[in-house]
């Protein structure tokens, strides 16, 4: 069991609470603010007890340089109307200017920094980095279970340089939600996963077959499988790259005698766009030609919801296609709905899956929706998350 915020007296005390509120923004309008709204427990707690409240994330990508499109700025203005009080934007989040809008928001404020990758140390882990991050507070509250699967300044090197350091309650809510199951799964266990990229998820998969009972893997990252069976791909997404690892994928599952399912017919289409022509095709069907593979197909949905269906534990990650357009979300919204049926315990994780199962309307029918889509499944598959690994047991 890892400390958390409520075994520490945080009255009167600088806090720093690393989030993740990376939410989509577009043109300065936030998206879905799941991420918002899952951080605030643990703020408004810190506040309740009397604290300086410090509030750090990453948003996006921006390469280690400040970017206008991803400052955290519109972030600070939808905190402040959840919480319904002020919240202070620092401009910088180490260095003078993060100072000063801390000492200047005074006792009991709550001040939001901006985008700590606008530094490239804060990937790099750099000491100095994390250094002034730690010397910004009394005390260091890790929440962003999204990015605990990084050793990054923020998440794991600041803990080296902070005298007391605690898990946030989403933290501490994931952390046993999730060890619980990976303690023991009621089994059969099924992983579902899909979405755009086997990339950056072969040891994950690796690792997930040595615990679940059957794998089902339909959206883009059945293509690599495919190809790597020999089936006409078309223009679908395969990573080249990876189909000798996509292979190595299917003979370990076999030695482990863990089934491995791919989808047996899909959605195949020229363009993907509203309204464009499409058609289902078996797997190995030639026909495809030059088109590209947009969802799993009918016999598909039938066989993975039989699979889910019979399952006592399943952690779902990734859509079954490009469901953000409805004629191809078919697939997708049949899978949410035949894990939100599921007699057991359900988890899910991933943008666009909690996209796809608040969609699909049973969001409020999955056992737990964890707010990391990497980090859950690095979790399950057993590994240490250095940002988990960095807080002290109670
Ligand atoms: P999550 O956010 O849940 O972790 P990912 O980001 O890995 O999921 O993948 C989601 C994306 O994958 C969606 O944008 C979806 O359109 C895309 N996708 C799924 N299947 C396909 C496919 N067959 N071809 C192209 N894109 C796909
Ligand atoms: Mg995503």
């Amino acid at each position: 069991m890892k400390r958390t915020i409520r075994d520490l007296d945080v009255r009167g005390k600088r806090v720093f609470i690393r989030t993740d509120l990376n939410v989509p923004i577009k043109h300065g309008a936030i998206g879905d603010d799941t991420r918002i709204r899952e951080s605030l427990p643990t703020i408004q707690h810190a506040l309740d007890q009397g604290a300086t409240v410090i509030v750090a994330s990453h948003l996006g990508r921006p390469r280690g340089k400040p970017s206008g499109e991803l400052s955290l700025r519109p972030v600070a203005a939808r905190l402040a109307e959840l919480l319904g009080r002020p919240v202070a934007f620092a401009e910088d989040s180490v260095g003078a200017t993060g100072k000063q809008a801390i000492a200047q928001a005074g006792p009991g404020a709550l001040v939001l920094l901006e985008n700590l990758r606008f530094h490239p140390e804060e990937e790099t882990n750099d000491r100095p980095f994390a250094e002034a991050l730690a010397d910004l507070a009394d005390v260091y509250i890790n929440d962003a279970f999204g990015a605990a699967h990084r050793a990054h300044a923020s998440t794991e090197g600041i803990v080296r340089y902070v005298d007391v350091a605690a898990a946030g309650l989403l933290m501490a809510k994931e952390v046993e939600h999730l060890g619980a199951l990976l303690a023991a799964p009621a089994r059969p266990f099924v992983a579902v996963l899909g979405g755009a990229k086997v990339s950056g998820k072969i040891e994950v998969i690796e690792n997930l077959i040595s615990r679940v009972d059957t794998l089902l893997i339909g959206g883009a990252m059945a293509y690599t499988f495919f190809s790597a069976r020999g089936w006409p791909t078309g223009s679908s997404l395969v990573e080249d790259d990876l189909i000798d690892a996509a292979r190595g994928i299917d003979t370990q599952a076999a030695e482990a005698a863990v089934v491995l399912e791919l989808p047996s017919d899909h959605v195949v289409t020229g363009k993907i766009e509203p309204g464009a022509p499409c058609e289902v095709l078996h797997v190995s069907d030639p026909a495809i030609g030059a088109r590209m593979g947009v969802d799993i197909g009918p016999a598909t949905i039938d066989s993975f919801s039989g699979v889910i269906t019979g399952a006592k534990t399943v952690v779902w990650n990734g859509p079954m296609g490009v469901f953000e357009i409805d004629e191809f979300a078919v697939g997708t919204i049949a899978i949410a709905r035949a894990i939100a049926n599921v007699r057991g315990t359900t988890v899910i994780g991933g943008g666009d899956s909690i996209a796809a199962v608040t969609k699909a309307g049973v969001r409020d029918r999955i056992t737990h929706i964890s707010t990391g889509g990497g980090a859950s499944l690095e979790f399950l598959g057993g590994r240490t998350l250095p940002g988990v690994a960095a807080l002290p047991d109670k």
